[in-house]
């Protein structure tokens, strides 16, 4: 509870995002070394037991357990974070087209048929838009977020995060109300605008923030869209963060989706007062040439060049934080 108290005390949250959906524990345990070592402060999982302990060893790796917090993500099946791909292969005529599109190597062809590996798939989209044929759909593949909740308590974790993006007010209040009944710890909500607008989603977060102290929220922009290192794709992120600021709402405030190394100079800039930077997309792409060599706890050369590009994007975040 320590290392989740100080990050909320000295408001300053350098979040990793491994993948709410990301189950490729080989990838979870490179990247959680990566990015606890170069200065991040807290590694964002998917509530699976397995996913969670491999992030642990890469903090243990780093060196950084006593101060480097787990954040486990949860959420609701409308939310796009928690959904994966799937081939309806009526559809599918093995063009081949979404095997490149994919970065987290998730599609390949076996046996003349196309396949996604459901635990490498974190649900980015990437590959539907490359289809000519609309054979790829969404799905939500995990429980409802309490059975997900209590499928990790036996876990030593810092914090919850809940991904409640839904048309549905009551439904998101009645299951964050029954997260908090079931764990006592930090739980941070993660939401964008795109379903219910500007008055309806701030009277939301309203209700969600009463008697809650330490309430942390992580604005999201457009999920999972932080390719490139640019400032287009973090404008919904900030322009959200200050739509909570200007409705004087209490919270820890983090911004998230389409971020990179320059969302926090942005937010700066436009005047919004941020806590912290949760990077996931744009993060993972920057060393994913090092983590994908076979032996990557064994070859210096790929760590070194891996911790040389994170910690220049850590630096760089935390300049403006
Ligand atoms: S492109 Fe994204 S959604 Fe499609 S299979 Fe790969 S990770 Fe999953
Ligand atoms: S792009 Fe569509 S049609 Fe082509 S291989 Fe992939 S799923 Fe099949």
């Amino acid at each position: 509870m320590n290392k989740i108290n100080n990050i909320l005390k000295n408001k300053k949250c350098l979040k990793f995002i491994c993948a709410a959906g990301n189950e490729n524990i080989k990838e979870v345990e490179a990247l959680s070394f990566v990015y606890a070592y170069s200065g991040f402060n807290m590694i964002d999982t998917a509530a699976k037991r397995e996913v969670i302990q491999a992030a642990k060893r890469g903090i243990k790796r780093a060196e950084k357990s006593n101060t480097v917090a787990i954040c486990v993500s949860i959420g609701l099946q409308s939310d796009i974070h928690l959904t994966k791909a799937v081939i309806n292969r009526t559809k599918c005529d093995i063009c081949e087209n979404c095997i490149n599109q994919c970065e987290q190597n998730a599609i390949f062809k076996e046996d003349e048929k196309i396949y996604i590996d459901e635990k490498k798939c974190i649900g980015c989209s990437n590959c539907i838009s490359s289809c000519p044929n609309g054979a790829i759909l969404k799905e939500h593949k995990y429980k409802s977020p309490c059975e997900m909740l209590l499928n990790v308590l036996s876990e030593d974790i810092d914090c919850i995060e809940f991904h409640c993006n839904s048309d549905n007010e009551n439904l998101i209040l009645e299951t964050y109300s029954q997260i908090k009944s079931i764990y006592k710890g930090h739980t941070g909500v993660c939401l964008d605008r795109s379903k219910l607008g500007d008055d309806r989603i701030i009277s939301l977060i309203k209700k969600m923030a009463q008697d809650n102290d330490n309430f942390i929220i992580q604005a999201d922009g457009n999920p999972m869209s932080g390719k490139n290192d640019d400032y287009n794709s973090k404008i919904q992120t900030i322009a959200f963060a200050d739509l909570i600021r200007k409705n004087n709402i209490p919270a820890f405030l983090i911004a998230s989706g389409g971020t990179n190394s320059k969302t926090s100079e942005f937010a700066k800039l436009s005047g919004t007062a941020i806590d912290g930077v949760s990077i996931g997309s744009f993060a993972r792409k920057l060393v994913k040439e090092e983590i994908s060599v076979p032996d990557f706890f064994e070859n210096k050369a790929a760590q070194e060049s891996a911790i040389e590009k994170a910690k220049k994007l850590a630096d760089t975040v935390l300049k403006y934080l």
